[in-house]
């Protein structure tokens, strides 16, 4: 069977030779046969034959280093192809020729590098890729590649190093990924205990980027945690109003922290605020809660029943039946709504996703660096409309 992708293949390859030919052709010389070689390893590309066909043309290079593009051009296809052993092959193949000019060596280790990426050796794609962040050329892709390197290794702290180098050479502002790695690593000491550290780390976040919501987040339950709660609210208060809901993931907090200072006008104005933003279940459930906390069970139900015609939800309707049933306190009642009860509870299931602006991956957790695209900061909590809409 003809694989008709070899076509896409030979196009560039045909480039190449031509390219061959035309410098042949300047110098005059012709005692080497490259037409019978090269077609004689096309024939085996097209025959399905790709490793006999690399056999052929790494004898041309043993011969003539004047082939050195044509071998990159044919080992980046074998690459984009996903045959990364052959690509591999060849690119090794080309480093170990001792005759090779510096540029064709470091455009060969650059090959390489990513033939390793691909195939996962991330240590060997590194440690290449380190020899080609000063070189004129290179620098830029080679430091790109590091930094994809350095957040699948979770190496925060080089991956810090590498995006202030890209950003010095590209002139552009990464401030607000680079406060991301801060909370990477803060949340990494913090995890061990180390709340100093941790805390460091989060100040350097907010000196990055004073906006960071993560940081402000972070910044708040580490003095929440150590029970500075005034310290904690003031940081929370500090986020952005457009990414207030934030402080849903980590609401129980928040919502503690308020009441251990004994401020519920200002719990009521944060969840209000937030509601405006998102209507999202978990903040829902807490405003009733506090309402019938504090108004009793009428406020919150009215409230409740109010909020619901203009957003269904099937959290707050679960909430609603709760306070039905408290209201009258009725064992028959409760027998008869257990069943429409445990349906709610799987319907529940629904709200309270995230989803990615980027590329959609959706979950029932914040992730700040979304798994799907390896975005920062990507995802928003789904609500109204769009939850009908998402298939989970
Ligand atoms: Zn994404």
């Amino acid at each position: 069977m003809f694989d008709a992708t070899w076509l896409l293949l030979l196009l560039p390859a045909a480039a190449a030779t031509g390219w061959y030919l035309g410098r042949r052709d300047r110098k005059n010389e012709t005692s080497f046969n490259l037409p019978s070689a090269y077609f004689q390893g096309l024939n085996f590309l097209l025959n399905e034959q790709p490793d006999k066909a690399i056999e052929v043309f790494l004898k041309m290079l043993e011969v003539d280093s004047e082939t050195v593009e044509m071998h990159l051009a044919l080992g980046n296809l074998f690459r984009r192809r996903g045959e990364i052993e052959r690509a591999t092959r060849i690119h090794q193949n080309l480093i170990a020729r001792p005759n090779l000019e510096e540029h064709q060596r470091l455009q060969a280790l650059f090959q390489l590098a990513q033939d390793y990426l691909r195939a996962g050796l991330l240590d060997r794609a590194e440690s290449l890729l380190l020899e080609l962040i000063d070189v004129d050329g290179h620098a830029e892709s080679a430091l790109r590649l590091l930094k994809d390197i350095y957040e699948q290794e979770s190496e925060w702290g080089k991956a810090v190093d590498i995006l202030k180098r890209l950003e010095r050479i590209q002139g552009s502002d990464m401030h607000s990924t680079i406060a991301q790695y801060y909370c990477q690593l803060a949340e990494e000491r913090l995890t061990e205990g180390c709340v100093e550290e941790g805390e460091a780390y989060v100040r350097r976040a907010l000196d990055t980027d004073a906006y960071c919501t993560r940081a402000r987040i972070q910044q708040g339950l580490v003095r929440h945690e150590g029970e500075r709660y005034r310290e904690a609210r003031k940081a929370w208060s500090r986020i952005q109003d457009e990414d207030i809901w934030c402080l849903i993931s980590i609401l129980d907090r928040v919502v503690h922290c308020y009441r251990a200072l004994h401020d519920q006008a200002g719990l009521d104005r944060l969840l209000n605020r937030i509601l405006e933003r998102v209507t999202n279940p978990h903040v829902l459930i807490a405003r009733v809660n506090e309402l019938e906390r504090m108004e009793g069970p009428e406020a919150a139900t009215s409230f409740l029943e109010d909020w619901l015609v203009r957003h269904p939800s099937v959290a707050g309707l679960a909430r609603l039946m709760e306070l039905e049933r408290d209201a009258n306190r009725n064992g028959d009642n409760n027998v008869r709504t257990r069943p429409v009860r445990t349906l709610l509870d799987n319907l529940m299931d629904t709200e309270g996703s995230y989803r990615c602006r980027q590329c959609g991956f959706t979950g029932r957790t914040l992730y700040w660096h979304c798994p799907g695209c390896k975005s920062w900061n990507s995802q928003h909590p789904l609500s109204g409309p769009e939850l009908l809409a998402s298939p989970n």
